[in-house]
This record gives structure tokens, sequence and C-alpha cells, in this order.
């Protein structure tokens, strides 16, 4: 079991677990050191630094970004920044409009397809970092589709015919705010980008650090990436990707980093 996961989702964004119960689980793997890294918000930081308090975990802040380069999906993990420092928090609310504009324009769709999802109850019941996988909940709730998967497969996924992609936040942009606010960025899963190629060009710019422990692959696959990051000087980290029920195969502590690791990211800037 690694001494601390870097990468996990509550109901602040896409995660099915509460604050609460992600310190319980966190708990119970074992785990010494956590960053919670819901999309596009530092909401559950409060509530996290008061649920582990009463526990010997310690906290790095976290967050993952959804930015754009050259046409691809690119997701950038955040850590160790000031967590209210005001180019951060103008960064949060435009990344917010963009889902929320965005989901409006995948209900839209849906709504032409005949599906339609009351977007009064899906505003008032998601959070604010709401995204594709609340929608498909909303689809599998109202019996549109049999579950999450088919609802990616067959509409919300990349390309699919009601996908949205919104509006692109620069990967550029998105790393200067993170070094502005005294973190580092990190480019998450290079797994799942489109090409080895792809990564090569994005580590030409000024990533710190790059997620090559990551909890759907295993240990073979993430040696590839170590390799890659120590050509690159990088730091390297990891974690789960764990996001409750909807992503059941992922457990909280299944991927992560060693204490040597932890310690040098907690040198950092931690929440207060
Ligand atoms: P969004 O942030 O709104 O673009 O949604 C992306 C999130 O949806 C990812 O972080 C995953 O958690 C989830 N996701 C993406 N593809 C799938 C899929 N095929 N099945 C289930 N969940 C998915
Ligand atoms: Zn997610
Ligand atoms: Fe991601
Ligand atoms: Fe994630």
């Amino acid at each position: 079991m690694p001494y601390a996961d870097l990468h996990c989702h509550s109901t602040f964004s896409d995660g099915t677990s509460t604050v609460e119960e992600l310190v319980n689980l966190a708990v119970q793997a074992g785990l010494k050191g956590l960053s919670l890294t819901d999309h596009d918000t530092v909401a559950g930081y409060p509530e996290l630094v008061k649920q582990t308090q009463k526990t010997d975990i310690t906290l790095l802040t976290g967050v993952e970004y959804s930015t754009f380069y050259r046409g691809h999906s690119v997701h950038i993990l955040g850590y160790g920044f000031s967590p209210d420092h005001p180019s951060l928090c103008h960064l949060f609310e435009r990344h917010q409009k963009r889902r929320r504009e965005r989901n409006l324009l995948i209900l839209e769709k849906l709504t032409k397809k005949g599906m339609p999802i009351d977007t009064s109850l899906f505003l008032t019941t998601t959070p604010p970092t709401a995204g594709r996988p609340h929608i498909a909940q909303f689809l599998v709730d109202q019996g549109f589709v049999p579950n999450i998967p088919t609802a990616f497969a067959l509409y919300l996924g990349d390309g699919k015919s009601c996908y949205v992609a919104g509006e692109p936040l620069s990967v550029t942009e998105t790393i200067d705010t993170l070094h502005t606010a005294g973190g580092i960025a990190v480019l998450a899963h290079p797994h799942l980008l489109h090409s080895a190629s792809l990564v090569r060009q994005l580590l030409a710019l000024p990533f710190d650090g790059l997620e090559c422990h990551y909890g759907q692959f295993p240990p073979k696959e993430n040696a590839r990436w170590v390799a890659m990051a120590q050509r690159h000087h990088l730091l390297i980290t990891g974690g789960s990707d764990f996001h409750g029920s909807n992503k059941p195969h992922l457990s909280l502590g299944c991927a992560g980093i060693n204490q040597e690791t932890f310690e040098k990211l907690v040198q950092k800037k931690i929440f207060p």
C-alpha cells in the first residue's frame, strides 16, 4: 500500500463518497498522506481539514483541472498551492462557468433526442462542478439508459452525439496560474492521452511532474511513465483516481507515492 494517494474525487465533484466517507476509507487503507483532487474546485477542503484532524493523515492541497491542447482533452493536477490565491479563485470561477454552460448545451442535445432532463432539478441537486457523470446518472435514473457506461458509449463520450467540449481552457494558462499560487503542475494520467508524441509535446511546457502511478494500470504500464518522467527530470506522482461507485474498480490507495516523495511535496504549501 502506498504512503499517500494524490488523486481522488468526492461529492464536491463527480465522486460518490462524501469527504467524511473518503477520510474513513483513507484511514482503513492505512494512508498517511492524501490530496483531494476534485475537478476544478477546492470546495471540499474545509470539510477535509475538519475530518482529518482526528486522524494521522497529512493533507496536500490538490485539484484536477480539465484543459485542452491542440484539440485534445488534457487533465492537469495541481498540488501545494494556496487555495485562496485570487488568480486561482478566478480560474476556478472560469472553469465552473465553462461547466455550467456546457452542461446546459448537453441537456439541450439530450432533449432534442427525446431524453429531457429537468434543468432546475439538475442544477439544484448537483455541485457547481457537475459534469458528464452527473448527467449520465440522471439518464440512468430516468430509465433512458441501463447504466453509466452505456450513457457514455451512446451519448456522452468524447465525440458522441450529445458531447459538447465547452470553452477550451489552456494548458499553459493553467500551469502559470498554479505556479502563481505557489503550487506545482502535474500532467495527469499520461496513459489516457492520445499518443506518446502528444505527451512529449506537453512535457515541453513548464510542468513540474508526471502522474506515473495510476490506479487503472498495472505496475508494468506505469514503469514506462516513470522512465519518461526521469528523462524529463520531473517529479513522479501517483494516485488511485478514486470516484466511489462511479469507478467501482478503483479503491482509495490502490496507487500512490512513497513517504519520501510525499514529504518533498508537503514542504510546499499545505492547506492551513
Ligand atoms: P467531464 O469532466 O464532465 O468531462 O466528465 C469526465 C469524467 O467522466 C471523467 O473524469 C470520468 O470520471 C468520467 N468518464 C469519462 N468517460 C467515462 C466512461 N466511458 N464511463 C464512465 N465514466 C466516464
Ligand atoms: Zn472525474
Ligand atoms: Fe482525470
Ligand atoms: Fe480524476
